[in-house]
């Protein structure tokens, strides 16, 4: 392990800048950071010595949290969202008003999907572009940037849900590993719970389908989790998968059984009220 930093900042007097009102009379704290790994922390009080990550703030003592906290919040970014229209992409039909509009649902939910998937110390990007190319696919999201494929808007144009979709990606900015049915998972969650909880859904064969196929079914099994074995699953998952601390074991914590056990019985729900139509869930 490479240690790239060490700090050590002693308590308050001004030859280190610290007020008396930040870090307490009596205080230590010790600071390790290496590249992109959350801080480790040595915080030394009273003859007693705590050892903390910088993603466990909230187990500091009361008297130097609010300082942990302030010294890993980063100041938000300005919103910029933008879009550009590639040139393979010019000729589709009224792309421009789709784009603007695009934006403005961005806008509009960004500050409700931060909100909701807020974790210590994390601020999502805010500055991003809504890419319009021709292409395979429908839409994915990467560091600064959602690409949408202009065909599928003509042919889906009332496909908002999609961009919700993609936007949720944004703000997760899980970059600590994870599995991929889980980001998934949430990334529709939000948008069949929380966008359009009264859509229609896709079809699904309950006998075929898995917890780990991800997207709506992922996301219909978590709303079924919500309603019946752990009310805030979805964000303690976040702060899992942010963190880089999710393990499958989780859901035997948080819901009383292991994944197996809970999707046999989500599978039998469905089957008794016959919800296969509507993709699992109760209309
Ligand atoms: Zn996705």
């Amino acid at each position: 392990m490479k240690k790239t930093f060490l700090f050590l900042l002693t308590l308050l007097f001004s030859a280190y800048g610290f007020s008396q009102e930040t870090l307490p009379r009596g205080v230590t704290l010790f600071m390790m950071k290496t590249g992109d790994e959350p801080a480790k922390l040595i915080i030394i009080q009273r003859g007693q010595q705590i050892e903390l990550s910088e993603t466990e703030l909230d187990k500091a003592p009361d008297s130097v949290r609010p300082y942990l906290k302030s010294l890993f919040t980063v100041p938000p970014q300005p919103f910029d969202i933008t879009y550009r229209i590639e040139d393979s992409a010019k000729d589709a039909p009224g792309i421009e008003e789709w784009a603007k509009k695009a934006v403005e649902l961005c806008v509009e939910w960004h500050p409700k999907l931060e909100k909701y998937l807020a974790t210590d110390g994390f601020t999502p990007p805010r500055k991003f572009e809504i890419i319009f190319r021709k292409m395979e696919g429908v839409a994915f999201a990467t560091q600064g940037m959602i690409v949408i494929s202009s065909d599928w808007v003509t042919a889906r144009p009332d496909d908002w849900g999609m961009v919700i979709h993609e936007l949720v990606h944004i703000v997760q900015s899980y970059r600590r590993g994870g599995p991929g049915w889980v980001t998934e998972g949430i990334a529709d969650y939000i948008r069949h719970a929380q966008f359009e909880p009264k859509a229609p859904m896709r079809s699904f064969n309950p006998d075929r389908a898995k917890y780990t196929d991800a997207f709506q079914i992922t996301a219909v099994f978590f709303i079924w989790l919500e309603e019946n074995k752990c009310p805030d699953l979805v964000q303690q998952l976040n702060k899992l998968m942010r963190t880089g601390t999710y393990d499958d074991t989780f859901f035997v914590t948080a819901c009383g059984a292991d994944l197996d056990t809970l999707w046999a019985e989500y599978i039998t729900y469905v089957k008794e009220n016959n919800l296969q139509s509507n993709g699992g869930r109760r209309r």
